[in-house]
């Protein structure tokens, strides 16, 4: 498309009149790559504590400054102001931001994943209400950012970052994640430590490089001797498991602890990703979230 890349520029004018590249360690707006669908949140240890959601979209990262920081405790309502729009190279960024510069502090990279909205993110935004799933390593599930309206003389854009009823939620009560987990997903330190160390673990890039490329590796099927294309059944009875005196042995079998839990079969038909239990019942609804992570797979 033609007008995405003057359209990009034009929402990363606010975040680069606010730096001096000259003295912030920060990304420059032109350090930009694509990263669809990204997530990040980091630390920020500024004037005042908080935690920055970032959500790629368009080629930028749509942010919000959480005060308290996000919580996984249904009914906990999380103030989030809408901020500046940020390059997409800064969801890697971990720093010490100098004292007196704009968000002078630490900042580590606290949680980084996939974000999938539900509907048009664009409508969203405008509309002042995004509903997202987070696929990080510990922010997970469904989500819920709502704009609201912003007090008499208030110049900021409020938004409420709110968790959303599923496996993931806590209840009332229950730990808050943020008090949890207080080290960099990027180099396990806290922002004590950044600051201490006043600047980056020398393997910093390399760490990057290795969270980055923790994706799952998948087999080529078209190399499987014997492969045929066929049909895609609607449902496959999975073998089970049969009580017997005995156990059998040999070297044919191998034997694995049974977990509790429940069995599940995961049918992908491209895009379409259903979960069916053993008895061919659709309970997609109940594991959305593993559907979307099968999903995310890309398998064919
Ligand atoms: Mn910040």
């Amino acid at each position: 498309m033609k007008s995405k890349t003057p359209r990009k520029r034009k929402t990363l004018t606010e975040y680069a009149r606010k730096r001096d590249f000259s003295r912030t360690p920060e990304p420059k707006p032109e350090d930009d790559g694509g990263a669809a669908g990204q997530f990040v949140v980091q630390k920020h240890a500024a004037r005042r504590l908080h935690y920055d959601l970032r959500l790629e979209l368009d080629g930028t990262l749509k942010s919000w400054a959480v005060t308290r920081g996000p919580s996984l405790t249904l009914g906990e309502k999380r103030l989030a102001v809408r901020t500046e729009d940020h390059p997409v190279s800064y969801l890697e960024f971990e720093g010490n931001i100098p004292k007196g510069e704009y968000g002078g502090g630490s900042m580590i990279v606290w949680d980084r994943g996939r974000w999938v909205p539900e509907g048009d993110p664009r409508v969203g935004l405008e509309k002042g209400h995004l509903a997202f799933r987070l696929d990080g390593t510990r922010l997970r599930g469904l989500w819920h950012l709502v704009r609201i309206r912003p007090k008499p003389g208030e110049k900021t854009q409020p938004w409420l970052l709110m968790k959303a009823e599923d496996a993931f939620a806590r209840p009332p009560g229950a730990p808050e994640i943020v008090d949890e987990e207080t080290t960099s997903y990027l180099s396990g330190r806290t922002n004590q430590e950044l600051a201490a160390e006043g600047g980056l673990r020398a393997d910093h890039k390399t760490r990057i490089t290795i969270a980055k490329a923790k994706r799952i590796l998948l087999p080529d099927i078209s190399r499987v001797r014997g492969a045929r294309k066929g049909l895609l059944p609607v449902f496959v009875e999975p073998s089970l498991a049969s009580p017997c005196d005995k156990p059998p042995s040999g070297p044919k079998w191998i034997h694995e602890i049974k977990q509790d839990g429940y069995r599940i079969q995961a049918r992908v038909d491209g895009r379409n990703v259903k979960l069916l239990t053993r008895k061919g019942l659709d309970w997609t609804e109940r594991f959305q979230a593993i559907a979307d992570a099968v999903r995310a797979l890309g398998l064919p």
